[in-house]
């Protein structure tokens, strides 16, 4: 079985047909689902269906996006939801300098503090990196992060060798499946088998099969088949392996496990 450790189940594109994605994705082979907060609401939104559903789990973080809003009572807010129990990380959190919604000190400041929260509580921390490699791992290196996972990796092979040299895990998601990134299917090829995870980003990303559609837990499995055939192992043996990563990286047991 699968998990899907990054989607947003906590957003207004499921409202409509929840029961039915959820039915898909069982149906599909994935066990459980990593709902990632990416503002204080996304954040509440994902720890209320975790206390509801006992296959889902949360994560609270600030968006680099969001980090021109910042203030000390979001924040406090922030703190507080991370003592949940049912959060398993701190994230979505990084470096956005692509599209500089917010600016880069704004950014690096917000980052920072999400550093600091995941070591206090000794939580992994979720990372959205867009072109700010460098200064992303200057950041966690200052940081002594020691729990990371790249979130959707998209850096180079000689990023990719620095992050693992670190055990840092990087997370694939469906930009695995579009025929333009074979130099992806390489990284993904030789990453080491302890040091990755799949991921949707659902609503988002969705896998090449369904480009245009709403991306969703259950599509997954289309990225999964793509790393099964460049792992060179079957998809059932793909799942206990990524099964075996989730519980050493986030601490969670499979449900066949518990
Ligand atoms: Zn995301």
């Amino acid at each position: 079985m699968f998990v899907d450790t990054h989607c947003h189940l906590n957003v207004e594109n499921f409202a409509k047909d929840f029961d039915e994605v959820l039915k898909r994705m069982k149906k599909a082979g994935i066990s459980q689902v990593i709902n990632v907060g990416c503002d204080l609401k996304t954040s509440q939104k994902g720890i209320d269906l975790a206390e509801k559903y006992d296959f889902m789990y949360a994560t609270v973080g600030l968006h680099p996006h969001e980090a021109k809003d910042f203030t000390s009572d979001l924040w406090a807010n922030l703190e507080s939801l991370a003592q949940n129990k049912r959060v398993i990380a701190i994230g979505e959190a990084g470096l956005d300098f692509y599209r500089n919604l917010s600016t880069k000190e704004e950014q690096e400041k917000v980052f920072k503090k999400q550093c600091d929260l995941a070591k206090n509580l000794d939580l992994p921390l979720i990372i959205h990196c867009r072109d700010a490699y460098e200064e992303m791992y200057k950041i966690l290196v200052q940081e002594k992060a020691k729990k990371v996972i790249f979130h959707c990796f998209a850096g180079n092979l000689e990023f990719a060798k620095k992050i693992w040299d670190r055990g840092w895990a990087s997370a694939f998601g469906g930009m695995l499946t579009y025929p333009k990134n074979e130099d992806l299917r390489v990284i993904a090829k030789i990453c080491p088998d302890d040091l990755w995870l799949i991921e949707t980003d659902c609503p988002y990303l969705s896998p090449q099969k369904f480009r245009s559609e709403r991306n969703e837990p259950a599509y997954m499995i289309e990225t999964a088949k793509v790393l099964a055939e460049l792992k060179r192992v079957d998809l059932q043996d793909l799942g206990k392996i990524e099964e075996r990563n989730v519980e050493k990286i986030f601490g969670i047991k499979a449900p066949s496990k518990k």
